[in-house]
């Protein structure tokens, strides 16, 4: 199949879970690494679609830009597009719980303490996964220790074809920095070690492993 002819499905950026009209709960991702990655797809001439949360970024030319807010609005979106595409690439920061109820109008300070009640946002990847056919999915893992442990049984959990670990590094968290340590981890658990690697080249590296999986079977 030509590369113009695979869609490369993106994910990136936080979820924003309101609470009131004027206020949320996120996290801290700035999204560059998908922003990176649907960079480079575009430039090895793959069709791509980037569902993006709230982000300060421009998204690269021709990529085709999504934006969402909430982990919901971005599981409708993926699950529309994620039955015309090839590949996914779910790097997006969604918040695992939300307000249960949105207030219309702001929350006064009048108490001294409140309590916001959570409720657990769908696991997107998983859902997505079990629809998964030939499609080869790709997720990412952030983790303070048992980098490896963890991320593996993501990927045998969520079904995918690699994982990305990223370490929190030094008590900083990969978000914001510019080079980045990550496992890039396949089924097998076969792990491709990457230290102090700017995002761009993390995002070639991805490419070069799903291209070397992945697209050349679609050749065949
Ligand atoms: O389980 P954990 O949140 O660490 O898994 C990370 C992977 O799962 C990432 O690829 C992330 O984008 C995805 N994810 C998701 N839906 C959620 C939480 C995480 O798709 N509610």
């Amino acid at each position: 199949m030509k590369k113009k002819k695979i869609k490369i499905l993106i994910s990136a950026g936080p979820t924003r879970e309101p609470i009131d009209p004027v206020r949320f709960i996120s996290n801290y991702s700035t999204g560059a690494l998908g922003y990176k990655i649907a960079g480079e797809a575009v430039r090895r001439g793959y069709k791509t679609i980037l569902v993006s949360g709230v982000t300060a970024l421009a998204p690269p030319s021709a990529v085709k830009l999504i934006s969402v807010n909430t982990a919901l609005e971005m599981q409708k979106v993926l699950s529309r597009e994620f039955k015309t595409s090839h590949c996914l690439i779910m790097n997006a920061a969604v918040c695992d719980y939300r307000p249960h109820k949105v207030l219309n109008k702001k929350l006064k300070k009048h108490a001294k303490t409140i309590n916001i009640e959570l409720v657990r946002n769908p696991d997107i990847l998983k859902s997505l996964a079990k629809h998964k056919k030939n499609r080869f999915l790709i997720g990412f893992s952030l983790e303070t220790e048992n980098v490896f442990e963890n991320a593996f049984c993501k990927l045998k959990d969520k079904n995918l074809d690699l994982v990305v670990a990223l370490k929190v590094n030094k008590n900083k968290t990969p978000f914001g920095l510019t080079r980045v340590n990550a496992l890039i981890i396949n089924k097998q658990g076969e792990t491709q070690k990457i230290v102090n690697i700017t995002k761009p080249e993390l995002a070639q590296k991805l490419l070069d492993r799903v291209e070397g999986l992945w697209y050349t079977n679609c050749q065949q």
